[in-house]
């Protein structure tokens, strides 16, 4: 087995030790700056609360694991979980509602948890005051991980399998050759290695900065404070010795806290107090006098009015004083999500990073599958660090995001919520004229996109539209009478944001034809929608590769881990000695896609080409009004157009003269809600959604994007059985809703969760895809829960609105 070193021997290094050792990999030397066991990172101070309940399936996946494993180490010397139970309280009827839309969240992802009232709130946590809250949510399962105890238990189990520890060995650089790492120096010796994996916690940017790897992370201090003895815990009973908690772990996300005992005492976390980004260069000088370099000095103003609060809703706490705190240093990222995955340019280079003790071991887990299989054996597309684009890595814009991101980490976040910092970070040539034509933006990997159009506010509006006051919040009844006008008329789409990438070289399409699952060596002119598989036959994205020349070929990709990808395989055959290369085309061009029957009617008079001549799934490069553009028979709505392309500084002229032919015929300017709710209409998967690596092309429906007899990665292995399959569902009534993640049923017990949903104008009722079973079938009634109401959906076809295509062909 290759020799692994280990940056980092907190709960995450540790872990991950225990399950490469676990995989054979035993030649693994784990090195700390600081002492062992406890190094005086984040994990030696943790709390260890572990709430698994997570909008993210993946997420939750991690923490459920942990629980289990942590659970699984338990003994008489190791405590390393403790199922003391987990109740989240509400105070306002918003978090109520929202407490039922996450009870949603732990059936589909299969954590038993239940909606308990006040007086069962305080039954099962005597310290509070029944009149305080309006209800809980209770998980019998969540509770207090023992980060000591699981680090020293995976120590001893990792050391016996031949892992070797060692503390005091600063890593101060990384050791390469020809691009691949050779082991690591410290400030006293030398470790040889294949594979260094840096597990640095908050340090991790500055260890990415050893290989140049933007690790995009960011030090924040949150406070934790203790009490002095609380008399009313005295007459609780405890699990007794060596626990020293026997009350569930409570969240009061309304004020920002959180509560867990420790024996007489109650601890106290705060995350309401202003952000707080740590100094690293300072950090030394200013722990000093501290126990630990993750223990910043206390500053107690930060913490008066959460003091306050927690003795109105723990009336106990009244009668005792607080004993002591700090402000504990870890992670924030962007996203909220771990920096898990590998460098770009350095082969055996991988970090896995800003983790909680509540994912750590689901994390080390999925690392270790990665690293000794090549492939993540679970959907990482919110995890990789390779989800960044170059913009969204910019220093200031990832301490800006992440501290949002510590700001939120207790709020209700509507799934539509658009971020208040850092916009504008990309903006496409529409801009100027949709700002102007009143757009409302939404931004995705930093570029600004209209959602819909404010002065779209006089055309007709469907019947039925939905009342929900949760899906209409960041939402207007505009995005469906924009997409009814696309179906009726035609639309103009801002579809600049979808990253491109042109792929080059006399043997482009041999690598391409290695990487995607249908040929893609046809005809200059031929378009083709393809699938990108990984090792294990999981779907890693969706593609259309267009072939614009012999030697050329362009790639609409969903994220920049895709272009990571690509790059990876041309990188690979360039060392073989072939002809390739990889371009991020994204920023230097735009698309417009103009969509409708009256497509044609618009942009004939503009061009030469003979449009009868680019049939469906055709592309050509041509000229609007002299604007040299590319065109693409391609449709995301399923309406006969085009995906007009042409370079950023002719973007607004294309724009303008699509704009003023499309007047009198019709044309709407439309934003993305509606796009989305016509590629539900029309069948069509949105990647990240409807589909991840964790699910094969014949479970997602999408078999026929597999090109027969054609040998790509992930071929065969694709094959295995399917466990579950995506459906399309109709809401039986006018008035049912889905957005995403709520569980479905069937006969009460929950079997599925929806993916994506939207309201359709054209069916005037909700369409979601979900994962169901395989053996329910079309015509089925499946129960939808939302917000804790059970609505019925029926199985339908898997395409609502013009199955046969005819639309498309025009
Ligand atoms: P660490 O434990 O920090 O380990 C990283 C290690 O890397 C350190 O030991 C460090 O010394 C070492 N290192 C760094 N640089 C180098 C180098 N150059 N050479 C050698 N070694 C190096 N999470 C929860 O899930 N639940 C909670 O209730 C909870 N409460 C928290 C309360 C507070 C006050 C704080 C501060 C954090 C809390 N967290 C909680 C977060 C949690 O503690 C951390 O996310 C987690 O411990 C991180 O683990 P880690 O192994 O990645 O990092």
């Amino acid at each position: 087995p290759p020799r692994v070193v280990i940056v980092g021997a907190g709960i995450v290094g540790t872990s991950l030790a225990d399950e490469l050792t676990a995989r054979g990999h035993h030649r693994v030397t784990v090195l700390d700056q600081g002492r062992l066991p406890t190094t005086g990172g984040s994990s030696s101070h943790a709390p260890g609360l572990v709430f698994q309940t997570n909008p993210s399936r993946t997420m939750a996946h991690f923490a459920t694991y942990t629980v289990q494993k942590f659970r699984g180490l338990n003994s008489r010397d190791h405590l390393c979980f403790n199922t003391v139970g987990g109740l989240e309280v509400a105070t306002t009827p918003a978090r109520l509602l929202d407490l039922h839309r996450k009870l949603g969240w732990a059936k589909a992802w299969g954590i038993p948890a239940e909606m308990v009232d006040p007086s069962t709130c305080a039954q099962r946590y005597p310290l509070l005051d029944a009149d305080a809250v309006l209800g809980g949510l209770y998980t019998p399962t969540d509770g207090l991980a023992g980060a000591g105890a699981a680090i020293d238990a995976q120590t001893v189990r990792a050391t016996e399998r031949g892992a070797v520890f060692r503390g005091e060995q600063t890593v101060v650089e990384v050791l390469q050759s020809a691009g691949r790492v050779t082991g690591v120096r410290t400030t006293t010796d030398t470790f040889d290695a294949d594979i260094v994996v840096s597990c640095a916690g908050f340090w991790g940017s500055e260890l990415g900065d050893l290989v140049g790897l933007r690790v995009p992370l960011v030090p924040m201090a949150h406070q934790y404070v203790h009490t002095a003895d609380v008399t009313a815990l005295a007459d609780l009973p405890t699990s007794g010795a060596p626990a020293d908690a026997g009350l569930p772990i409570v969240r009061h996300q309304d004020d920002d806290l959180y509560y867990r005992q420790h024996g007489s005492h109650i601890g106290i976390g705060y995350y309401g107090h202003r952000p707080m980004p740590v100094d690293m260069t300072a950090l030394g000088d200013d722990t000093r006098d501290q126990p630990m370099p993750s223990m910043l000095p206390f500053t107690g103003d930060d913490f008066a009015s959460a003091w306050r609060e927690s003795q109105r809703l723990l009336p106990p706490l009244r009668d005792t004083t607080l004993a002591g705190g700090f402000n504990g240093v870890f992670s924030f990222t962007p996203d909220g999500g771990p920096m898990m995955g590998r460098h770009p340019g350095l082969d055996g280079f991988w970090v896995a990073e800003a983790v909680w003790v509540t994912h750590s071991a689901g994390v080390a887990r999925t690392m270790a599958e990665w690293i000794t299989t090549g492939t993540p054996d679970v959907d990482l597309h919110g995890c990789d660090i390779a989800r960044f684009t170059d913009i969204e890595l910019d220093r200031d814009v990832v301490l800006d995001l992440s501290s949002q991101a510590f700001v939120e980490v207790y709020d209700i976040v509507h799934p539509r919520e658009q971020r208040t910092v850092r916009r504008d970070l990309a903006r496409g040539p529409f801009h100027a004229a949709h700002r102007e034509r009143g757009a409302v933006f939404g931004q995705g990997r930093g570029w600004e996109r209209p959602l819909w159009f404010e002065s779209n506010a006089d055309l007709p509006v469907p019947p039925h539209i939905p009342a929900d006051g949760w899906a209409m919040r960041h939402w207007s009844p505009i995005v469906y009478a924009e997409a009814r006008a696309t179906r009726e008329r035609v639309g103009l789409y801002d579809m600049t944001s979808l990253m491109r990438v042109e792929v080059t070289g006399a043997d482009a399409a041999a690598v391409l034809d290695r990487v995607v699952t249908r040929k893609v060596d046809r005809p200059v002119g031929v378009v083709v929608y393809a699938l990108m598989l990984d090792h294990r036959g999981g779907i890693r994205s969706d593609v259309t590769v267009a072939r614009t020349a012999a030697d050329r070929f362009q790639l609409g990709v969903n994220s920049p881990m895709d272009v990571d990808w690509l790059r990876r395989h041309a990188a690979a055959a360039v060392a073989d000695g072939a002809d390739v290369q990889v371009t991020d085309i994204t920023a230097s061009t735009c698309c417009v896609g103009v969509w409708g029957p009256r497509a044609r009617a618009l942009v004939e008079p503009l061009t030469p080409l003979e449009l009868d001549d680019l049939g469906v799934y055709r592309c050509a490069t041509t000229t609007v009004a002299d604007i040299p553009v590319t065109m693409l028979r391609v449709s995301y709505v399923g309406e006969y157009g085009w995906e007009v392309y042409t370079d950023t500084d002719r973007g607004a002229e294309l724009w303008d003269v699509l704009a003023a032919a499309g007047d009198d015929l019709g044309a709407v300017w439309a934003g993305r809600g509606a796009l989305d709710c016509l590629r539900i209409e029309k069948g069509y998967r949105s990647w990240g959604h409807d589909m991840t690596t964790e699910d094969t092309p014949v479970e997602a429906g999408l078999s026929f994007a597999i090109g027969n007899g054609h040998n790509h990665i992930g071929d065969g292995a694709s094959d295995r059985p399917a466990t579950r399959i995506l459906q399309t569902l109709v809401a039986d009534v006018a008035a049912s809703m889905a957005m995403g993640h709520e569980p479905i049923l069937c006969d009460g017990v929950a079997v599925g969760y929806i993916t994506s949903a939207a309201f359709s104008p054209t069916l005037g009722r909700v369409i979601a895809y979900g994962w169901t079973p395989p053996d329910v079938r079309p015509g089925d009634a499946v129960t939808v829960e939302y917000f804790g109401a059970a609505q019925i959906f029926t199985v339908s076809e898997p395409v609502s609105v013009d199955p046969s295509g005819d639309r498309v062909r025009g």
